[in-house]
């Protein structure tokens, strides 16, 4: 903690953070989104390439998920409005919505039931193109339902998948690599939780369980696949692939939104907030949400009291060379897929000129953000998911949002707004643990 003190000085941001109090951190380093863009490592060429990715193996997913037919393989989850939500936060947390509340529903993304059903599954659909197209299983213009075929379902089977994870990241490496046929460790941290794991060993996955954090079983998920050459590990702290598959999100929205009559533009600004853990999901969907909207688009990230990482690592500079324990905090939450006590460095970076802000949230309002999302509009989300409600609880009561909206020149335009809560996490929460957490007293 020695070497920090230098940020800790009085009023600092930083201070603040490490009562672990609720808080908010505006980004003073971002730019017009027409001076970032070009500095940037990644592009839309990018985006656009993943999201044909995508497509190529639509046929694929329809085959191996009969669930995804109705979408003809493509994964992607409901935007909706929820008026009774909007209308609870006004009554009961003081925070009336001059705009319009929408939940983006990736707590119900086919497959893997949470966020991780973007960048998880891409990342693994990207490396089997690579294996099939190098080992001639796949010829350009193919149709790659292929790939479900019983000798290429051999050939993957000589593969191995290994990923470290907090349990959502587990699951949706875990399901989709079982599917294609790969073997798969899981590389389970302590804030797991058990169902999750119950969950992936009946998909035949092995499930390696750690005493330590998010950090420790990355750590030896790297160190065990090195080990072995014909295994591939998922570097959710470092990889531009999950990043991308991401990524997809924006153009996906923005469709969406057309297709509701929502206009975004100068005078109808978007405000969306997301759920922050390593940083690679939020650093992903705000990347091509900006390709899109640009400075029409405000981001906001959320993280827990005791775990936010990535307010620490972008607010210092320091990226990953600092954790949320070097200032004194226990990086330890009931929001499991928030469980991270150090950001990824290459997400700070991108991030850094397109954020707006980050938001910090106590678990306790987590649960009562849950309980209050369900009553009012029937749907159920886990606990990490439910940061994202922070965003717009504060919007009205903070005053640095306030001096964000006037600096931005967007106070007058609040009631033509769009306030985008990205819900991450849940559907795949079995019914008696849902039950528990909907009745938990907090
Ligand atoms: C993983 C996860 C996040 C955050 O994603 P990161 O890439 O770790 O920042 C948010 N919510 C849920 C439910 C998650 O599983």
């Amino acid at each position: 903690m020695e070497n920090f003190k230098q940020f800790f000085t009085e009023n600092s941001i930083l201070s603040e953070v490490r009562k672990a109090q609720e808080t908010l951190w505006l980004n003073p380093h971002r730019l017009p989104f027409g001076e970032s863009a070009p500095k940037l490592e990644l592009g839309t060429a990018d985006i656009d390439d993943a999201e044909a990715r995508l497509l190529r193996f639509a046929p694929l997913i329809e085959k191996l998920f009969p669930e995804t037919a109705k979408q003809h393989g493509i994964i992607e989850s409901p935007l909706v409005q929820t008026d009774e939500m909007k209308k609870l936060l006004a009554q009961k947390y003081n925070a009336p919505i001059a705009g319009k509340l929408l939940l983006k529903q990736d707590s119900h993304l086919a497959v893997a039931g949470s966020v991780k059903a973007r960048g998880g599954i891409y990342e693994i659909l990207k490396h089997t193109e690579d294996l099939a197209l190098e080992h001639n299983l796949l010829q350009a213009g193919d149709d790659y339902s292929v790939l479900a075929l019983p000798q290429n379902r051999d050939f993957f089977r000589r593969y191995t998948v290994q990923v470290g994870s907090t349990g959502n990241l587990g699951l949706s490496i875990g399901i989709m690599s079982a599917a294609i046929g790969y073997k798969v460790i899981v590389h389970m941290s302590a804030d797991a939780k058990q169902w999750k794991k119950d969950l992936l060993r009946k998909c035949g996955v092995t499930v390696k369980e750690y005493s330590g954090d998010y950090g420790e079983a990355v750590k030896q998920g790297r160190t065990l696949s090195e080990q072995n050459p014909q295994s591939y590990f998922v570097d959710d702290e470092n990889s531009r692939n999950l990043f991308l598959g991401y990524s997809v999100a924006g153009k996906r929205l923005q469709h969406q939104l057309k297709n509701l009559a929502i206009t975004v533009d100068e005078n109808h600004p978007l405000f969306v907030y997301i759920p922050c853990g390593v940083g690679g999901a939020p650093g992903g969907i705000t990347f091509g949400l900006k390709q899109i909207y640009g400075d029409n688009v405000h981001c906001f990230f959320v993280e827990p009291v005791q775990a936010p990482s990535m307010l620490v690592g972008m607010a210092t500079g320091l990226n990953n060379k600092i954790s949320v324990q070097d200032i004194g905090l226990t990086g330890i939450t009931q929001a499991d897929g928030l469980a991270v006590g150090r950001p990824s460095s290459f997400v700070g970076e991108i991030m850094k000129p397109l954020l707006s802000g980050i938001f910090t949230v106590s678990d306790e309002k987590l649960y009562h953000y849950m309980q209050d999302f369900y009553k009012s509009e029937h749907i159920f989300l886990e606990p990490s998911a439910c940061a994202a409600f922070q965003g717009v609880c504060r919007l009205s009561d903070s005053v640095q949002m306030k001096d964000y909206l006037q600096e931005n020149n967007l106070s007058a335009k609040m009631a033509e707004a769009t306030h985008i809560v990205w819900a991450t996490g849940g559907s795949l929460v079995p019914p008696d643990i849902q039950q528990e957490y909907l009745s938990a007293a907090i």
